[in-house]
């Protein structure tokens, strides 16, 4: 069996073979673009460089990205835990061209890799491409019979960084699990289905266009080369588990789990508290490493969701005590190789994980038995809608994320007005700015953990223009 540690240096030194040059993974936190609320992809700490703002020394790249898609243009949170395939936190691995090898040679390093390197069966193998791109759909025929291109539309084959920046069309790499694996759904076919069966495992973008702000693509200056594969997926596959958390880099935090809690771990709707906790783990951990901390305003609040969420499910299973700052350093453990900052930085991790789940527990409790109260006098009503003065006050008095009340409002067959509570939201938020009190709160545990601050803080007040709550 190959571990995942194994399949990430493979990727970065076949690519090396083929003169790519290896660069680190940049931080979580972009550095220098407001634009963007995490690294959401490899091509991130390049996106000058496809712009042709900045030229580099070489051509060619490889790296294996840190990412968190939880928040902006690509956000997968509410999927964790329900697929096996998405992730708060999880590693991309991508090789890019800067103006220099184009479509046929990123499909011929992709299918080499795959099925040479890796030795994945061609015969599961599937493609997709941007319905008008007939280069792309040509140049796979070379590799793969016509009836395993598929012709897929913007949403899935027109990739974007952001709601500007860098995009053009792209070209999917798709593993079929398996007809066993075929879903309820009357037509379960690549494209069609949303479900694990098909599962996508590689994005060859074709770098070609700059969206600038009223939505207008020009051309870059020179069509480039951006990929993506995640690492989990990979993993997955070349372990022959079904689930990204049976992966080995997963997996020893579910069982983790287990050991605290003392129950069982089923890869079912039950198992859904453990792989949260295991997934918001790895976020929170990489996260605080890169410096963030939690808040109420833009990444610092995405973070603190993230925590509180985490902490809930924990609660869920039995912890009524903190215990994701004790999973850290099992996390730190499973990742140290690749990343060795996370060692160094780990009881600075901790102390603040900690902080944030006391804080949250003193109050979560109070705020449970406030909102089973309204869904149950709700319910006797034949009301199936928390009205959203509900989950503001959740919100700003018992420090319940949005997506916590939304949780346990699904769990009960129920929705939260969304609307009313975000407006209730951007009428706080001006308040808050006024007496700037976020700001006063961040600085005050900024303040208490300084002393052990990893990263210079890199400021909260450049993120993206969503509003905090989705
Ligand atoms: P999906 O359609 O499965 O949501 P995507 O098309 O949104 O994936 P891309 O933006 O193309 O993903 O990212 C490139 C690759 O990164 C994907 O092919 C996949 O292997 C991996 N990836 C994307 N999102 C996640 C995630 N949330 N967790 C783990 N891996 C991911
Ligand atoms: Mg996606
Ligand atoms: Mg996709
Ligand atoms: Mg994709």
């Amino acid at each position: 069996m190959m571990s995942s540690n194994e399949i990430r240096e493979k990727f970065l030194s076949y690519f090396e073979s083929k003169g790519h040059t290896r660069v680190e993974s940049s931080s979580l936190v972009p550095q220098n673009d407001p634009t963007l609320l995490f690294t959401n992809a490899g091509m991130n700490q390049f996106k000058d460089v496809f712009l042709g703002l900045k030229t580099l020394p070489y051509k060619r790249a490889v790296s294996c990205q840190k990412c968190v898609r939880a928040g902006g243009k690509h956000n997968d949170l509410e999927s964790v835990g329900r697929t096996a395939r998405h992730h708060t936190f999880f590693e991309m691995l991508g090789n890019f061209s800067f103006g220099d090898y184009f479509k046929k040679e990123a499909i011929a390093y992709a299918w080499e890799f795959l099925t040479d390197v890796l030795k994945l069966p061609k015969d599961q193998l599937w493609v997709s491409v941007f319905k008008e791109d007939e280069e792309a759909f040509q140049l796979w025929q070379a590799y793969l019979p016509k009836e395993r291109i598929v012709r897929l539309g913007e949403k899935d084959n027109f990739w974007s960084m952001g709601e500007t920046g860098p995009c053009g069309p792209c070209s999917e790499i798709y593993i079929d699990r398996g007809i066993e694996h075929k879903c309820d759904a009357e037509e379960c076919a690549l494209g069609k289905c949303d479900c694990d069966r098909w599962r996508e495992l590689w994005n060859l973008v074709f770098m070609q266009y700059n969206r600038d702000e009223n939505g207008v693509m020009t051309p870059l200056p020179k069509p480039s080369i951006d990929t993506g594969m995640g690492l989990e997926r990979i993993a997955t596959v070349m372990q022959g588990v079904y689930s990204n958390y049976d992966t080995d880099l997963l997996r020893p935090l579910i069982t983790f789990i287990e050991d605290m809690t003392k129950k069982e771990y089923k890869d079912n709707e039950q198992g859904f508290a453990f792989r949260v906790i295991a997934d918001h783990s790895r976020a929170i951990t990489f996260l605080i490493s890169d410096g963030v901390i939690p808040g109420n305003e833009g990444r610092n609040y995405v973070l603190r969701r993230i925590i509180r969420r985490a902490a809930r499910y924990g609660k869920e299973l039995g912890l009524n005590e903190p215990f994701l700052y004790k999973v850290v350093p099992k996390v730190v453990e499973l990742m140290k190789d690749a990343y060795p900052e996370l060692e160094k930085n780990m009881p600075y991790i901790q102390k603040v994980v900690k902080a944030e789940e006391k804080k949250f527990l003193e109050t979560l409790n109070d705020g449970l038995r406030i909102l089973r109260e309204n869904i149950e006098d709700l319910l006797k009503e034949n009301k199936k809608e928390i009205p959203g003065n509900i989950a503001f006050v959740l919100y700003d008095t018992y420090g319940f994320p949005i997506d916590l009340t939304c949780d346990i409002a699904q769990e009960n067959g129920m929705k939260v007005d969304i609307k009313t509570f975000e407006e209730l939201m951007n009428k706080q938020r001006e308040k808050a700015k006024a007496a700037r009190k976020s700001e006063y709160e961040i600085d005050e545990l900024a303040s208490v953990l300084s002393p052990l601050a990893p990263t210079a803080f890199v400021g909260y007040e450049n993120f993206e223009t969503e509003s905090q709550v989705q």
